[in-house]
């Protein structure tokens, strides 16, 4: 059975309830009139609350660390529902992985 594909429709979570929106950028390819994303694409975290001793220091993006290994988008891997993405404080240091909320869509690839 295909991975299903992560689009931009699906919401996700860092591990402090911030909200995490992956951006595809203007690719070729949609499913069900929602973008795809790449593993290069940007994806940002907002409204984080995570605080250290020294102040806030919320998620503001994510690290995409696998994505599809089997097929290519113009040369791009795209990410699928089921990749792991960590978030990423605005210090540059990873908070843990991302959730993603909703349910995927399932593609079958040929
Ligand atoms: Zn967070």
């Amino acid at each position: 059975m295909a991975d299903p594909l992560l689009t931009t429709a699906q919401a996700m979570r860092c591990p402090h309830g911030g909200t995490a929106r992956a951006h595809g950028s203007d690719h070729p390819v949609r499913v069900r009139g929602t973008g795809i994303v790449a593993q290069t694409d940007p994806s940002i975290v907002i409204g984080c609350d995570a605080r250290d001793a020294d102040g806030p220091c919320p998620c503001v993006s994510i690290r995409w660390v696998t994505a599809a290994t089997r097929v290519r988008m113009a040369g791009l891997a795209p990410l699928l529902a089921t990749s792991i993405g960590l978030a990423i404080r605005s210090d540059g240091v990873s908070a843990g992985p991302i959730t993603i909320a909703d349910e995927p869509i399932s593609v079958k690839m040929i």
